[in-house]
């Protein structure tokens, strides 16, 4: 049980303006693990004027000692990794092993590799007769939701504290306990204060009225469509800068020359990471329609492989999801599969061996028509849908025939077919012949997947404005 009854902002842990509290529960046993403050508007105008305040010193601190922060930062959450690995597996879900690495060594070293962008970004540059330097936006709010909830924030506050900028975050109601161990990381350090504050609470709230707030320059939203639809207008009539990293619908083409056997079980694997709860796994599967059902006996080979169970089993590969809202919405979703006439190769229900927590079994759907519901919205659950197609071109149409384009990923015999396939996808990242993710690559949306880019040195621009001196 990890409680905390402040938010951390100016430097110091501070008492809620409210009384109400929300409890973090552990999605494999539904007992309560964690606590936080129910914020209120008057809790973020107090952080907002502390990130402001500390935004005057903090964007003059040479970038070499703002890295130099950073590096500490990084230092002081190591000793925590095994903490926050195991909230993070009671909060999400995820199967502790993955949850070490994925959900905590990761952001961690994504931390220190910000502090190297920051270190060799060229900050100035001469334009015929103009200085055109780089200049921190200023506060920036962030907003994180709970599937990858410290990586998630790392996403945001590491370029945001390189760039120069000031923080306010408002991490996941449902996943919030790692922030508050990043505020004791930062704190034990000796950050100066007010550079990066937290305020938890709900979104509707407190993620608004940071949202809102004048004091506020950007904001900085990872969430669902309809959320991120609100945060822009919002910060839409504050004319904000926003940062925007929504949903996804990923496809995985696999052309009719892949290896079908190495191809399949890689698509399987990229659809259920974190139990689905992955804003760009590749949840359509599209396959030659003659060798489709060749597929779903491949991909439901490879399912069987996942064990569903305990995250704190070392056999586990997939947990349960996040809450109860999360598992209805996707029990809801194959109920509407099945209703529109896909054809249920696997899973479908809650497993009856695990009664307790909000699990889901692993799903396939095959023969999936482009226009159902399963294959247009995204389900944030284990659910993949096999989708038949007539041809490359059909298949790079049914690919694009999305409103999102957060990812996606190729497979052909030769590396060229895959490129040629990759670039005629509408999606900010593809993956081709099962190549792996990299920390370096800009990652953010086309379409209504959102607006901006996060990871990787691209990152860095999103916190800068653009001045030019003539001279
Ligand atoms: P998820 O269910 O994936 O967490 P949401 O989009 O509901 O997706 O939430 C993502 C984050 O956005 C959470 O921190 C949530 O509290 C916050 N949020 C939700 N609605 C709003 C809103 N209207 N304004 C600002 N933040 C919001």
């Amino acid at each position: 049980m990890l409680a905390y009854d402040s938010h951390y902002y100016g430097g110091a842990w501070q008492a809620s303006r409210g009384a109400g509290v929300i409890d973090v529960l552990s999605s494999a046993t539904e007992a309560v693990v964690g606590r936080v403050p129910r914020g209120t508007p008057d809790d973020v105008d107090q952080a907002v004027r502390a990130a402001r305040a500390a935004f005057e010193t903090w964007s003059q601190v040479p970038p070499e000692q703002r890295a130099n922060w950073l590096d500490k930062l990084a230092a002081a959450l190591k000793p925590r990794v095994p903490q926050i690995a195991e909230l993070i597996s009671h909060e999400v879900g995820t199967a502790l092993s993955y949850s070490t690495k994925v959900q905590v060594e990761f952001p961690v070293t994504m931390i220190g590799m910000n502090a190297r962008f920051i270190r060799s970004a060229a900050l100035e540059e001469e334009l015929g007769t103009s200085l055109v330097v780089k200049e921190p936006v200023g506060v920036v709010g962030c907003i994180t939701p709970w599937n990858y909830p410290l990586h998630q924030v790392v996403c945001k506050i590491a370029p945001a504290l390189a760039a120069g900028c000031t923080v306010v975050l408002k991490p996941a109601e449902l996943a919030p306990l790692s922030a508050g161990m990043l505020a004791e990381a930062a704190h034990e350090i000796g950050l100066p204060a007010g550079v990066l504050n937290i305020v938890f609470g709900e979104g509707k709230v407190v993620g608004e009225a940071i949202v809102a707030h004048r004091g506020v320059d950007m904001v900085s939203f990872t969430g669902s469509l309809a959320a991120g639809r609100r945060v822009a207008a919002v910060a839409g009539d504050g004319i904000k800068r926003v940062c925007l990293e929504l949903g996804g619908k990923s496809a995985f083409v696999v052309l009719d020359d892949a290896p079908f056997e190495k191809a399949i079980p890689a698509g399987v694997n990229n659809c259920m990471q974190n139990s689905g709860q992955t804003c760009s796994a590749w949840t359509r599967m599209l396959v030659p329609r003659a060798r489709h059902d060749e597929a779903v006996e491949l991909a439901k080979t490879q399912l069987a492989k996942l064990t569903l169970g305990d995250p704190f089993d070392g056999a586990t590969r997939l947990g349960p999801l996040a809450s109860a809202a999360q598992r209805d919405r996707v029990l809801g979703y194959i109920d509407r599969g099945k209703s529109e006439g896909a054809a249920l190769a696997a899973g479908g229900g809650r497993p009856s061996n695990l009664p307790n927590g909000y699990y889901v079994e692993p799903t396939i759907f095959a023969n999936v028509e482009p226009g159902m519901t399963i294959a247009q919205e995204e389900i944030f659950g284990p659910v993949l849908s096999v989708l038949p197609y007539d041809g490359e071109d059909d298949a790079v149409r049914i690919a694009n025939d999305s409103i999102y384009g957060l990812a996606g990923g190729v497979w052909s015999a030769t590396k060229e077919r895959a490129l040629d396939v990759a670039r005629r996808l509408r999606t900010g990242q593809v993956d081709i012949n099962g190549a792996r993710f990299n920390a370096l690559a800009p990652f953010g949306g086309y379409k209504q997947s959102g607006v901006g880019r996060e990871i990787g040195p691209h990152a860095l621009d999103e916190f800068f404005q653009l001045k030019a001196i003539q001279q």
